[in-house]
């Protein structure tokens, strides 16, 4: 049964979910707010909603580019309207808090081209993202999802001569094998998304060393997929769809919650 109900508005025509079920009572999560880069340019906080149990945890980050914005606001509505009384969500909802500010992709270089980082870089993007990866280390989540979006829709012949730039409406996965819990967690989303123009589909993208989600998966050894939506479409129904991910991908990791709207 669902833990969770979904409102997504009549113009996305998505199904409303109603939830029969109740946490046992006196279980509200706490929240632990904190920040990574403290005192520098690219201070940028972080929100952990810890139930009793520490375990299932899960990582959902947003920002990593900053004119994304699609992904941030979906986080601070989520962490609203949820509860969460089995596991642990940690939000990085503006990773690179300076490029949001200015609704620019990166200030001085594109946070995502330079993962793993460097603690003594030059340019903040370096060290910021240096500070995320030993951030996610030290969380240790069972698994991080990133929010993303894209500029043009999956398309098979964009695809095949520009991979970057066809992605929208994609949850991105490095491996050639879809794990299960990607699997479990589109199907689910899917079934909420009538309209068969703004399904999301899983997408392969080979390996590369300079992406968060990759580096994730490779050095920490932490299961990580990338959510991208559609930027063309109104921020309105951007939002929702990530909502609607976010709360499937907690869901299928095993995260118990309420969510009411
Ligand atoms: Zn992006």
């Amino acid at each position: 049964m669902r833990t969770f109900i979904i409102i997504l508005l009549a113009m996305l025509s998505v199904n409303l979910v109603h939830s029969q079920t109740h946490p046992p009572k006196n279980t509200e999560h706490f929240v632990i707010q904190y920040v990574i880069g403290e005192n520098t340019e690219y201070q940028t906080p972080y929100y952990i909603l810890r139930s009793e149990s520490e375990y299932p945890k899960i990582l959902i980050d947003a920002g990593i580019h900053g004119d994304e914005v699609a992904g941030i606001y979906a986080c601070d509505t989520v962490m609203k309207y949820i509860n969460i009384y089995e596991g642990t969500v940690g939000f990085i909802p503006m990773v690179n808090i300076q490029a949001f500010k200015q609704n620019v992709r990166g200030v001085g270089v594109d946070l995502n081209q330079v993962f793993p980082g460097d603690k003594n870089g030059k340019i903040y993007e370096e060290r910021l993202a240096y500070e995320f990866m030993d951030f996610v280390k030290e969380f240790n989540p069972d698994y991080v999802i990133n929010l993303h979006e894209a500029w043009t829709k999956f398309d098979e012949n964009l695809y095949g001569k520009q991979k970057d730039k066809s992605f929208g409406q994609t949850f991105i996965t490095n491996s050639e094998t879809f794990s299960d819990y990607l699997v479990r967690s589109h199907l689910n989303t899917n079934k909420y998304i009538p309209n068969p123009e703004y399904k999301f589909r899983i997408q392969y993208f080979p390996f590369k060393a300079n992406h968060s989600m990759d580096n994730i998966i490779d050095k920490l050894n932490i299961p990580s997929y990338t959510v991208e939506t559609l930027r063309t479409l109104p921020l309105a129904d951007r939002i929702k769809y990530h909502e609607l991910c976010i709360l499937t991908f907690i869901e299928e990791c095993g995260v118990k919650f309420t969510y009411w709207k």
